[in-house]
């Protein structure tokens, strides 16, 4: 049976991840997207146990203290965190694991997991972000100024990853996501 392996993905809010995301399982529906817990408010159209499960501060506190989060970390005053068990099952089954979290989690699972593979995806610029984030239209102005700040940081540390991804052309990045995940699949 193929080994299961965990795939993390970060990259700043606004930079293309969830587009690049949803491409990638499309060529490749054998890879697993875990599904995160968040105490954000869903935005419009997110589906709960699709896009996140959304949950209460007090709930995701429980599942912290409970052990049952891999990585957690609080992102622009919120919580996020990946579900340890499901993610666990499926890398038992020898499936492809992806998780697209943000930099604190991204960490953790450094130490948790050192065989993931981590790619970090750039924007091409930081103007080109912050016109990507207010073009969402999703977030209040305090939102995205949060957003932006932690952005910066987040790339500032871009080094730290295994592979780093420019997403300036959609197609483009899609390959090198490809070719970073296949050539580490078959390693
Ligand atoms: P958003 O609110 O835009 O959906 O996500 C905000 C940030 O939280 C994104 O950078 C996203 O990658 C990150 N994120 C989503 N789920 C998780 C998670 O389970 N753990 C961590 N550490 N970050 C997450």
């Amino acid at each position: 049976m193929q080994t299961g392996r965990l795939i993390v993905l970060t990259g700043p809010s606004g930079v293309g991840k969830g587009t690049l995301l949803r491409s990638l399982l499309e060529r490749h529906p054998e890879l697993y997207l875990s599904v995160s817990a968040t105490t954000r408010s869903p935005r419009m159209g997110e589906v709960d146990g699709k896009n996140y499960y959304f949950v209460s501060r007090s709930q995701f506190e429980q599942m912290i203290e409970a052990g049952d989060l891999l990585e957690s970390a609080e992102y622009a005053g919120n919580y996020y965190g990946t579900p340890r068990q499901q993610v666990e099952e499926q890398i038992r089954q020898g499936k492809w694991v992806i998780l697209e979290i943000e930099l604190k989690g991204a960490r953790q699972i450094e130490q948790t997991f050192p065989s993931a593979l981590r790619i970090f995806i750039m924007p091409p610029s930081m103007t080109e972000l912050e016109k990507r984030i207010r073009g969402r239209d999703q977030d209040t102005d305090t939102a995205i100024a949060q957003r932006l700040s932690h952005a910066q940081e987040e790339i500032a540390a871009a080094s730290e990853f295994d592979i780093q991804i420019i997403n300036d052309d959609l197609e483009k990045a899609l390959l090198s996501i490809e070719a970073a995940i296949f050539t580490f699949k078959h390693n």
